[in-house]
């Protein structure tokens, strides 16, 4: 529907003698996925939502003309007591700190001028003119950026790990499998500022001492998968992709791999198995990736939110980064925010931000005026938050002490409605359906649990069948292979804790 709206503003603008003075600029994602479509009119920021084509001709005349702003097509949250707020002004936005999705929205990812106007490939330059290697790591440290896919591990220390092995081939590579439920950060990154990416992959080939770089993409972001494409191209055309990058005598390339939507392929051994175009199933671990990676050789394996980050921190200094966050949570985290709240979208926010503030500030609160229940986080790995966790700071360490975790950003917010133990069955279903089938603990374990769940949903459940389901938890947790089958039943463990009542009114007592 963009697109149509854009050409009819294009034809309008042209209509009145205006094709001159006003640009047409399709953007990536603005995040308010709610208001869509948005158009914002700069200089002054004014926010149009729930644009339609029949708005285009109104907006040309009485608008980009008259200079008159059309107060019915306004966001809601953008006219208060008759005062119009521009853009930035509005709640949903001035309570975030956008630095990963800074470009997001603002510019356009298929235009490389767009992203140089805004700083973009400044970090590169000073990188290849000014810095060596361990100052480039050193400052990657010195930020505490920690890895935005899941595990949080510091990102530094494995830039590290990775220059110090020895070899005649290293890699960077990209984890753009996004494949949590309800998450779309990444894809809304890749989308909107590709080359951030791209910049980011070469300072840390850089950096590393690689000459290569893969971008693990899901095939089902064709949007992300075009703009990275042309991005490429760009870079390459403007010599910042290559040989030679500002004649400094460093090369780096960067090659896509899509994959088919294996969930499984966001874990780091599966993703370089099908980057190698083998089936997408975990390695054992140790040798971690930072010594056998791609190829048998030292690789670094970052998510896209991660490298979203890295420009920024070279030109701004890891100090800067590191004043943003709580103690051991530097920065600020993106979350998909979706479910039962008023503003569904990406939020970005400082890490040590309160669930409250997120849900209530920035997501506008629960539609309908329900009560709140629950927020899953951390996707089919995480687990979820209750009530009285709303004064929780959020950061990787205080999820964790609460039975959830990050994950990759993921935000489902459930209402009085929501039957938790249909919440929990519908995450083990995905992870069951995306289990590699690999190691018997959680192809079967797995399998066992939907059956007892699919029981208890039926009406047909016992007692017997919740200890059961737990055992079987802790079980399939402790002997799993990789990250999937070692978190798929948090979503069920987490919900029995805070809602056992819930299982127990599904169960009859037979004894
Ligand atoms: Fe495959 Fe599950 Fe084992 Fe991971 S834990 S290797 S997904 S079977």
């Amino acid at each position: 529907k963009s697109r149509e709206i854009k050409k009819e503003l294009e034809l309008q603008l042209e209509r009145l003698g205006l094709e001159q003075e006003v640009q047409v600029v399709m953007t990536g994602c603005f995040g308010l996925c709610e208001a869509g479509p948005i158009m914002i009119v700069y200089p002054e920021g004014t926010f149009y939502s729930k644009v339609q084509v029949s708005d285009a001709k109104r907006i040309a005349e009485e608008h980009l003309l008259k200079g008159r702003i059309i107060k019915d097509l306004l966001f809601k949250e953008a006219i208060e007591d008759g005062e119009i707020k521009s853009v930035n002004e509005v709640e949903f936005y001035a309570k975030q700190t956008r630095l990963a999705l800074r470009n997001c929205g603002k510019i356009n990812p298929e235009n490389i001028d767009e992203y140089i106007a805004h700083d973009g490939y400044m970090a590169l330059a000073k990188v290849l003119t000014e810095m060596k290697p361990e100052e480039v790591i050193s400052e990657v440290k010195k930020s505490g950026l920690r890895g935005r896919g899941g595990g949080g591990f510091t990102t530094g220390l494995k830039w590290e790990f990775t220059y110090k092995s020895k070899s005649d081939k290293k890699y960077v590579a990209c984890n753009a499998d996004e494949g949590d439920p309800g998450a779309f950060m990444d894809r809304s990154i890749l989308e909107g500022d590709p080359h951030a990416v791209l910049e980011a992959m070469t300072i840390a080939g850089y950096a590393i001492g690689a000459d290569t770089g893969y971008i693990y993409v899901r095939a089902e972001y064709p949007i992300a998968v075009k703009r990275l494409s042309i991005a490429i191209k760009q870079a390459h055309d403007y010599g910042l992709l290559g040989e030679n990058i500002f004649n400094t005598g460093f090369d780096f390339d960067i090659e896509l791999r899509l994959g088919a939507g294996a969930f499984v392929c966001g874990e780091e051994t599966a993703l370089i198995e099908s980057i190698e175009g083998k089936r997408g199933m975990p390695r054992p671990r140790p040798p971690f990736p930072a010594v056998k990676g791609v190829w048998e050789k030292p690789t670094l394996l970052n998510n896209v939110e991660t490298y979203a980050n890295i420009p920024q921190i070279i030109l701004k200094g890891g100090d800067w980064f590191s004043s943003i966050g709580t103690e051991r949570s530097k920065g600020t985290k993106v979350f998909a925010l979706g479910g039962k709240i008023n503003n569904t979208g990406l939020v970005e926010i400082p890490m040590g931000t309160t669930l409250k503030e997120v849900i209530y500030g920035i997501g506008g609160g629960i539609p309908n005026g329900k009560k709140f229940k629950a927020a899953q986080t951390g996707g089919p790995s995480g687990g979820c938050l209750t009530e009285e966790y709303l004064d929780t700071e959020i950061d990787f360490d205080n999820l964790v002490a609460l039975g959830s975790m990050m994950g990759s950003g993921g935000m489902i917010i459930m209402d009085e409605d929501n039957c938790m133990v249909d919440i929990a069955r519908f995450y083990l279903d995905f992870t069951c359906d995306e289990s590699c089938g690999k190691c018997t603990p959680c192809r079967e374990g797995t399998k066992r649990m939907m059956g007892i769940l699919n029981k208890i949903t039926e009406g047909k459940g016992e007692l017997s069948d919740l200890d059961e389901l737990e055992q079987l938890a802790d079980y399939i947790k402790a002997n799993s292979l990789c990250g999937l089958g070692q978190t798929a039943p948090n979503p069920v463990l987490s919900t029995m804790h805070h809602f056992k009542d819930e299982y127990l009114a599904h169960v009859i007592d037979k004894r």
